[in-house]
């Protein structure tokens, strides 16, 4: 019956079968605590913005409000709804990469040519923060990528290079060739990265400080996106960071992956 087949500490091939069983039930645990986890903090996130939502929306319907008090609070409310939907447009992508229904269209692109152009059209978001944004591109090699995909990608990550760097710092992005592979790095001079955070900052809804990131705009999704197209195209992606100096993160795909 159960109570034998179930012992994990008989010496034979039962006993093998009751360990496996005891792993995997042991690991579905897991993922269903993990799973509540996850959508409590999704329930949470949203519910901050709601929050702020109905709130500054009662407020309006005040009718003796100064027209000044008005513009202010109509715009933080379409701040956050303007956050809440652009959380909401990142889960569902993360949902669809979950279900495999995420697909990758890739095309062979110049690589230079399209980080250039990136690049540019970023390069006044920096500049309002005295940031200068830099690109070293030597030799114009094509990759083959999902280019909406892949500008996503670097979008998150220069993204948060502004966002984490002080002012008066450079923001610096090299791709090169590397035998089959191209790499491309951008580093940042900003806070950096505490050591006992690094391990986790790729998880979704993880952040080292909540209230800085929210206040930046963050909604701790970016990296998370950023580690599933990459592995999506075949490729890795990784940081290195120096708490206080800032922080570089490597990208490395195949040329013909
Ligand atoms: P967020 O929307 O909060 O920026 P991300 O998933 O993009 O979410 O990043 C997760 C966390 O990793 C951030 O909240 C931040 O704490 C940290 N982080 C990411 N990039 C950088 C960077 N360039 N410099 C410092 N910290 C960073």
């Amino acid at each position: 019956d159960n109570d034998v087949i179930l012992d994990i500490h008989r010496d034979d091939e039962l006993g093998e079968l009751a360990r496996a069983i005891y792993t995997l039930s042991n690991e579905l645990e897991y993922l269903k605590n993990e799973r509540t986890e996850f959508l409590s903090s999704v329930s949470h996130e949203l519910r901050t913005p709601l929050t702020y939502l109905k709130g500054y929306a009662d407020i309006l319907n005040r009718s003796n409000l100064p027209a000044k008090d008005r513009e202010k609070f109509a715009s933080i409310i379409q701040e956050e709804a303007t956050h809440l939907a652009e959380m909401v447009k990142e889960l569902f992508l993360l949902a669809k990469m979950d279900k495999n229904q995420f697909l990758i269209h890739k095309k062979t692109i110049p690589l230079c040519y399209f980080l250039q152009d990136i690049i540019s059209k970023l390069k006044p978001a920096f500049t309002e923060k005295n940031i200068r944004l830099q690109l070293t591109c030597a030799k114009d090699v094509n990759v083959n990528i999902d280019p909406i995909r892949f500008r996503q990608v670097i979008n998150n990550l220069l993204d948060n290079a502004r966002k984490y760097a002080s002012e008066y710092t450079s923001v610096k992005v090299s791709a090169y060739e590397q035998e089959d592979n191209v790499v491309i790095e951008i580093t940042d001079q900003g806070e950096g990265i505490p050591e006992k955070d690094i391990p986790y900052i790729w998880e979704r809804l993880y952040r080292v400080d909540k209230s800085r990131s929210r206040a930046l705009g963050g909604r701790g999704l970016g990296l998370a996106i950023v580690k599933e197209i990459i592995e999506r195209h075949g490729g890795t992606v990784n940081v290195k960071s120096l708490y206080g100096e800032g922080t570089t993160f490597t990208i490395k795909i195949k040329k013909w992956n």
